[in-house]
């Protein structure tokens, strides 16, 4: 479905990406794990468009698009939900989900998947009226999953869905991942610190070091991998 070859992407002089390679393939789940600054917001990042790469290819559904717009990425199915809560602070939690569907003109569908979210986050069925900036920090980021969600990409990026959430909650988020995948078969590349869970949930993974691919295998080999244990899975 994805295909990541050879990827080098600058901000300025700084090299974040050093000739990155990756593939998934239809309805998996990949986990991309790394330290801090290792270049993994970035992959998504160029994937996405925000940041195209100064050389490399990137192959979806066998179509290069690594020189089109975000907005073109966006409406082939690519959606990313970024690191942080960047969801509308003014718009109401319904507003904030309208505007994930905002290409879509199957109504019927956008109403059901509206009910999907909700099912899946009561709490934010509750609070379809408040404003989306004076929900929790962990309500706001079901909101972006949510809103992801809505635009029912073929290809979701989830950037630290778990960032900031509470134990309780992040086993909720992790929960919902893999729901997102089996119910609604969408395919996920998700970024996680939380290395050992995301390794859990996802078929394959790869280990990202200083901008280039250290690592990748099946995920229950990697969190077998002496390596990967000591570097990535101590405190998750
Ligand atoms: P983290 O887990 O801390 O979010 P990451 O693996 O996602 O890290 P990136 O955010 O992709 O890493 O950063 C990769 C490198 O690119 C880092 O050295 C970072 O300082 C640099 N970088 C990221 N964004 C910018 C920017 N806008 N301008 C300049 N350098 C940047």
């Amino acid at each position: 479905m994805l295909e990541v070859r050879d990827i080098r992407t600058f901000y300025g002089a700084i090299q974040a990406l050093k000739g990155v390679s990756i593939w998934v393939t239809e309805g998996e789940i990949v986990a991309l794990i790394g330290a801090n600054g290792a270049g993994k917001s970035t992959l998504l990042m160029t994937i996405c468009g925000v940041v195209p790469p100064r050389s490399g290819e990137i192959l979806f559904m066998g179509n290069p698009i690594q020189n089109l717009s975000p907005d073109r990425i966006f409406s082939l199915g690519i959606v990313q939900v970024p690191e942080g809560r960047r969801i509308f602070p003014l718009l109401t939690v319904q507003e904030n989900l309208d505007m994930g569907a905002y290409l879509r003109n199957d109504k019927g569908a956008v109403r059901s998947d509206m009910e999907y979210v909700f099912s899946i986050f009561p709490r934010l069925a509750e609070r379809r009226r408040q404003l989306g900036g004076t929900l929790s920090g962990g309500e706001q980021q079901m909101l972006a999953l949510s809103r992801g969600l809505m635009a029912r990409p073929r290809m979701l990026l989830l950037d630290e869905p778990s960032l900031g959430l509470a134990p309780v909650l992040v086993a909720t988020i992790f929960d919902t991942i893999r729901h997102i995948n089996r119910d609604n078969s969408t395919t996920l590349l998700l970024v996680e610190q939380k290395a050992a869970m995301a390794l859990h949930i996802a078929g394959r993974g790869y280990v990202l070091e200083n901008g280039t691919i250290k690592l990748q295998d099946i995920a229950d080999q990697l969190l077998c991998n002496k390596e990967v244990k000591s570097a990535y899975l101590g405190g998750s």
